[in-house]
């Protein structure tokens, strides 16, 4: 997809803060991050959102939520941390690439309504 930012991201168009990166997806920090630890996990192909993903990509979506959870690891979220994947236009998703969010660090809100307590 030549108009999508995160294809551009993906294949290296546009610069990102990278965190990880393999032959299926790509690891980076929110551009505008909602709590202390945020970053994203996208699918390098292009996939408009988790409604648009078929059978065939089962494994790629178990990938993306592993990854994520590496990553967590690595970068200190012992104590946890939420995936959240907003889904089209009602479910909140603003850019038409699926990707997941990872969000943890102080002050978290355990309700999920809410990212942050403060
Ligand atoms: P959505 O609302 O689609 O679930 O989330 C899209 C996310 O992508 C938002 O949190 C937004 O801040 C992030 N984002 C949008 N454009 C860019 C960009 O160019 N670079 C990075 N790193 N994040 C972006
Ligand atoms: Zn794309």
């Amino acid at each position: 997809m030549t108009d999508c930012i995160f294809c551009k991201i993906a294949n290296g168009a546009i610069p990102s803060n990278k965190i990880f990166e393999d032959d299926d997806v790509l690891v980076f920090h929110d551009i505008h991050p909602v709590a202390p630890v945020h970053f994203l996990v996208v699918p390098k192909v292009h996939i408009t959102s988790l409604a648009h993903a078929d059978e065939a990509q089962q494994a790629l979506l178990g990938k993306l939520l592993l990854v994520g959870a590496r990553v967590a690891r690595e970068l200190g979220l012992a104590d946890g941390f939420r995936t959240i994947v907003n889904t089209g236009a009602g479910g909140g998703q603003t850019v038409f690439h699926l990707h997941v969010h990872v969000l943890g660090g102080p002050g978290l809100s355990p309700r999920i309504a809410e990212v942050v307590t403060h």
